[in-house]
């Protein structure tokens, strides 16, 4: 039953309750709510209550589970066993143990800020997370420093963010009176889309294998033009593969709720209930985890690739979030008093604002090589960040900046704090899937998100940028002597000047590109072009005020990006060479001399025969493998040139605009080959049998 196996292999709160001392558990929840110390005394205990359940669960070994910029998550295993005397073992686990780890760290990316011979890293528990039990190894979530303090991983600066937006809504929220408020969370449900493809095709493709993508295949016949896939009837094997994904996340208690079809063939998504924020990451890592460990004993491989297809969509994540407070109030959700939606206004102009003023984190949280395949490429979310909101909502909005009545048969114009808001609809056309960042009624729907990255970037974005916009607001307000007319004026205001930022329209329409240029909005492209502005000064200001990040960690986040850019696509174009060479050009070339011998054969033998087919195939195949033979030497050059350039920035720039060329000029004429050599000769499946072979 689901109930028994639903976070059966989580240390979990009800866990702690029934295996702690009372006054254990109270000291350790003091640490999880409010973020008190955690004392080495209670530590220890923990600790001993943790190894105890683990054990009995069938674990021998502990790691302190983390994830550093790699985006994917890191273990090192340790035993529980110490010697005793007489040969014998016992099994141990302290309260330092799972407090502190100092794994040896020297090859996890740090953007210079850990030179190889201080290879120290230090891991802590997070103990906001609970501890869980995975292939027999009970995982402690840690955040992970160098030895100086700084963070080296993703969740230190999404924690110190929800301290930050915890600590400006606070003041915010008692400006409304809401003295019963102790503390305000973000809290994230994020969709995860991916492709399932059948392990024994995946086995024969190279670039599958290396880059996560395929760099070359020519469309099948069909793709998603139909739309048939879209929430179809889910095949068998895929449905046991959900199955087996839902039992296997629940047990770590996942909150596995929706899973269908997506659009594109082979494509499906899952989207689990909304947790606080930093658990939602940590859920969503081991999300992506299982679904590959889960697909392999299908005989399928599961590809979280942004862009495993050209000619269909990619995977995205849709990041909702939202803001809520520990009182069980969610503050993007339009209220019932004037009160309250004054609060909800003013917290909606805080994301407005947000959005305006940083697109450009928002663009960079998401920017990756895989991405810039699915932003401003004519799917998903273009890469302009903009907001949806609906008209109703809208419509409100425009009233008070306006200040007209929101409905023409009322008189009144709309005064905040005093009018109840319209009740106004959550839009129809809130399956407006165009837009990057949808208000759905009750939360934003961040919808650039890639499926491959961590979601934690974003959302410490997200965190960090609202906390500055009410930052800003409570400086006003605590100051104002008329609350209610100073309220007003902000909201009013705050549309006023950032109301460029919202766009209900398509975003796919061509026109909208030169609209948005016409505000003024950005257009950031590819990542080097966005991370161009990761290191603008308001964007160091934003983050060292809040204490997200120091000017030093910026900076090392902002060369590991551009690093790992610049490395991706020096392996795809390395696994494209070795492609042609290896196996391409020495098959088209064999299936060009047959096609000849096919026709001298036939000539010598039927004088009169036609053999325009051997013999029209055979040229255009040798044209085509000319022009692909000189592609691949241009891009093996370039390749080579990059290499002599210093600066990581200038390298980025070279492959955005040089190798990924050369890439498409080869890839082009590779693709043609393929739609005219037989599929006997053609060293690899083909997109048709990968995209419709899961059967
Ligand atoms: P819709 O269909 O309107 O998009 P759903 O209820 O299907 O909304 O939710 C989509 C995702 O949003 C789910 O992962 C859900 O858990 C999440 N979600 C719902 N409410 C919130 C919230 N307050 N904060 C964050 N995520 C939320
Ligand atoms: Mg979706």
């Amino acid at each position: 039953m689901v109930t028994d196996i639903f976070s059966s292999m989580v240390f979990d709160d009800a866990t702690m309750e029934a295996r702690l001392p009372k006054e254990t558990y109270k000291a350790l929840q003091r640490t999880i709510k409010q973020g008190k110390h955690l004392d080495l005394s209670v530590a220890t205990v923990v600790a001993n209550a943790m190894k105890d359940w683990a054990i009995e669960k069938g674990a021998t070994h502990f790691t302190h589970w983390f994830q550093p910029l790699t985006g994917v998550t890191a273990e090192k295993h340790d035993s529980f066993i110490s010697p005793k005397d007489g040969g014998k073992v016992i099994m141990e686990f302290g309260g330092k143990e799972l407090i502190q780890g100092e794994p040896d760290a020297s090859s996890f990316p740090s953007g210079g800020l850990r030179a190889t011979f201080e290879a120290r890293g230090y891991t802590a528990w997070d103990a906001t997370s609970y501890a869980f039990i995975k292939d027999g190894v009970l995982c402690i979530p840690t955040v992970f420093c160098s030895y100086g303090g700084e963070a080296l991983d993703q969740k230190t600066a999404l924690l110190r963010s929800m301290e930050a937006i915890n600590r400006q809504a606070l003041r915010v929220l008692k400006l409304f009176g809401n003295g019963d408020v102790t503390s305000v969370k973000t809290t994230v449900g994020p969709e995860q889309e991916y492709f399932l493809v059948d392990k024994e095709q995946y086995d024969k493709r190279k670039d599958l294998i290396y880059a996560g993508r395929t760099l070359f295949g020519a469309m099948a016949p069909k793709g998603q033009e139909l739309d048939d896939h879209y929430f179809g009837a889910i095949k068998p094997r895929v449905a046991a593969y959900m199955k087996d994904l839902n039992d296997e996340l629940w047990k770590l208690g996942i909150l596995a709720k929706t899973e269908h079809n997506e659009v594109a063939p082979a494509q499906h998504e899952m989207a689990p209930i909304f947790s606080t924020t930093n658990i939602a990451a940590d859920h969503n890592q081991l999300t992506m985890e299982l679904m590959q460990k889960v697909a392999k004993r299908h005989g399928l491989v599961c590809l979280l690739h942004e862009k495993p297809f050209d000619g269909v969509n990619g995977s995205g994540k849709h990041n909702n979030w939202s803001i809520s407070t520990d009182t069980g109030a969610n503050l993007l959700e339009p209220g019932e008093t004037p009160y309250e939606n004054a609060q909800f206004l003013l917290f909606l102009c805080a994301v407005i604002k947000a959005v305006d003023e940083y697109q450009d984190l928002l663009r960079i949280s998401v920017a990756s090589a895989g991405n810039d395949h699915r932003l401003g490429a004519n799917e998903a979310p273009p890469a302009i960040v903009s907001m949806f909101l609906g008209s109703d909502l809208s419509e409100i909005l425009e009233a008070i900046e306006k200040d007209v009545p929101y409905d023409s048969r009322e008189k009144e114009v709309l005064r905040i704090g005093v009018h109840t808001l319209p009740k106004f609809q959550r839009d129809a056309t809130d399956r407006n899937r165009t837009s990057p960042f949808a208000f759905t009624g009750n939360k934003f729907e961040f919808r650039m998100l890639g499926s491959s990255e961590s979601i934690s970037c974003a959302n410490t974005v997200l965190n960090t940028t609202v906390a500055e916009e009410l930052r800003q607001f409570a400086d006003v307000l605590e100051g104002a002597e008329d609350f209610e007319a100073a309220l007003h004026d902000l909201i009013r205001q705050t549309i006023i000047d950032h109301k460029r930022i919202i766009f209900n329209g398509d975003g796919y329409d061509a026109s909208w590109v030169e609209e948005a240029e016409r505000r003024g909005l950005l257009n950031l492209k590819t990542t080097p072009d966005a991370l161009g502005h990761m290191l603008d000064q308001k964007n160091i200001d934003l983050f060292t005020s809040h204490r997200v990040y120091s000017e030093t960690e910026l900076r090392a986040r902002h060369e590991v990006k551009l690093e790992g850019y610049c490395k991706i696509l020096g392996i795809e174009a390395q696994t494209m060479l070795e492609m042609v060479k290896r196996d391409i050009f020495p098959a088209m070339s064999k299936f060009t001399s047959q096609l000849s011998s096919a026709a001298a054969t036939k000539k010598a033998v039927l004088p009169e025969a036609d053999c325009s087919y051997e013999l029209e195939t055979a040229k255009a195949i040798a044209d085509l493998l000319g022009e692909a033979y000189r592609a691949a030497g241009k891009l093996e050059a370039d390749l080579e040139e990059s290499r002599g350039i210093p600066e990581i920035a200038d390298i980025a720039d070279y492959f955005k605009t040089t190798i990924l060329s050369d890439m498409d000029a080869l890839r082009k004429s590779v693709d043609a080959m393929e739609t005219m050599a037989s599929a006997e000769e053609w060293p690899y499946p083909s997109y048709g049998e990968i995209l419709f072979g899961v059967r």
